[in-house]
């Protein structure tokens, strides 16, 4: 007889959604998360595509802006203006969705440890232990973030990689509402900067970079109008993504930032996360009802099957992008105005998957246009993985 059927560790967004369809199959589930207040302190620039709306209903109150389209501006400021007529992401309150998430998962019964940090997970007898207890369980879900001691005991000859990324809110100008800003350098790759308008006079000023935390930190002080003021100021680690890695132990699972579930170019977590505890919900109810951790391989050989082909092509642009200077970057984005690739990306593109773009550039020739700064080889590498 075990504790309970299902143990979660980390009420973060993916935990808290994974705890509540468990709960809503009918299973006895337990969270724990280190924290007392859920979703803080807020570490998200908190965009997600509208895709979105896939998987999870988001409460219009906790939703601040909604936004049709990016302003992409080069290091010489060329810009690139890629838009929709629709809206294609929301601005989420992302500490109120956190809450929201857990708050859900309460209701559909969840039972909640809060201030109880796991301080070992027993991948050989499916147990976990806190400061003052041990708790079994059928199936334990570890989604603690990207800094996971499951996650290294599993893969203990992988070296856990991270991005640097830091955000300020900040109180700024009157602020076009529609449009995201992002900005490309040299000193931030494989990494961007990002300005997000949250209200007509607060924004999001944020980047993620391998770069240190204190030359990010000058970044954004430098990217900052004269007027603007900071309000709040947080910094966070990003996953990098690998197929190597291991997510699933016995009967313990990873899922979300602890299994490296990120999007490489944009660093969003928000859908795959999402996606993936919902799809980790049907493997586990299946292993429960059988009782064969089959079924929670499939997990892990479901979701590379959806994921490696895309994630491995935007690893491929990153690796390009990571070798070209402010200049190279100049030019590709006057190349690709002089071409209307705006207005080819506004077609194609899409936040989550960047292949049916990607295909369309080098179907129009428009990667050849940049081949000085690319070269052959780089892009066979992209045709390949294509
Ligand atoms: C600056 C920044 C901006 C970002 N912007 C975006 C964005 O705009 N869009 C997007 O989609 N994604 C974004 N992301 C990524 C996104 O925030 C993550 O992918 C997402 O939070 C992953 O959710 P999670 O539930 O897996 O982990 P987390 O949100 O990290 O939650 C993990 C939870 O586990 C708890 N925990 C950790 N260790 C323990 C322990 N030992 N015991 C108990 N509890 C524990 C923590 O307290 C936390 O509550 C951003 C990330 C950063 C850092």
């Amino acid at each position: 007889m075990t504790d309970y059927d299902v143990i979660v560790v980390g009420a973060g967004p993916v935990g808290s959604t994974y705890a509540y369809h468990m709960a809503n199959k009918g299973y006895d589930v337990a969270i724990f998360d280190m924290k007392n207040r859920i979703g803080e302190p807020l570490q998200c620039a908190g965009i997600v595509s509208t895709n979105i709306n896939l998987t999870e209903q988001v409460p219009e109150e906790i939703i601040y802006n909604k936004v049709k389209g990016a302003k992409i501006y080069s290091p010489n400021k060329t810009l690139l203006h890629v838009k929709k007529d629709e809206t294609v992401a929301y601005v989420l309150d992302r500490v109120y969705y956190d809450k929201h998430l857990f708050q859900r998962a309460l209701d559909a019964g969840v039972t909640p440890y809060l201030s109880s940090r796991v301080l070992d997970v027993d991948l050989e007898n499916t147990k976990i232990k806190t400061v003052d207890n041990t708790y079994t369980s059928r199936i334990i879900a570890v989604a603690s973030g990207p800094v996971s001691s499951t996650s290294k005991k599993m893969n203990p000859e992988l070296k856990d990689e991270t991005f640097t990324a830091i955000q300020y809110t900040v109180s700024t100008k009157k602020q076009d509402m529609e449009n995201v800003i992002l900005e490309v350098h040299n000193e931030l790759l494989p990494g961007f900067l990002w300005k997000i308008p949250l209200t007509d006079t607060k924004q999001r000023l944020g980047l993620f970079t391998d770069g240190a935390y204190k030359d990010a930190d000058n970044i954004l002080l430098d990217a900052m109008n004269d007027d603007d003021e900071i309000i709040e100021k947080h910094t966070g680690l990003i996953p990098k993504y690998n197929k190597d890695k291991r997510i699933v132990y016995n009967n313990t699972i990873l899922i979300g930032d602890s299994a490296s579930q990120i999007k490489p170019t944009t660093g969003g977590g928000l859908i795959v996360g999402s996606n993936m505890a919902r799809l980790a919900s049907e493997k586990s109810d299946l292993m429960l009802k059988e009782n064969d951790n089959k079924y929670l391989l499939d997990y892990e050989n479901e979701y590379h099957k959806r994921y490696d082909h895309e994630f491995k092509a935007q690893q491929n642009v990153q690796g390009i992008i990571r070798e070209l200077s402010d200049d190279d970057f100049n030019y590709m984005f006057e190349q690709l105005q002089e071409h209307n690739v705006d207005r080819i990306i506004s077609e194609y593109g899409d936040m989550d998957t960047q292949t049916p773009l990607l295909k369309q550039l080098l179907k129009r020739g428009i990667m050849f246009k940049l081949l000085p700064k690319i070269g052959v080889r780089r892009l066979k590498n992209i045709w390949k993985s294509l």
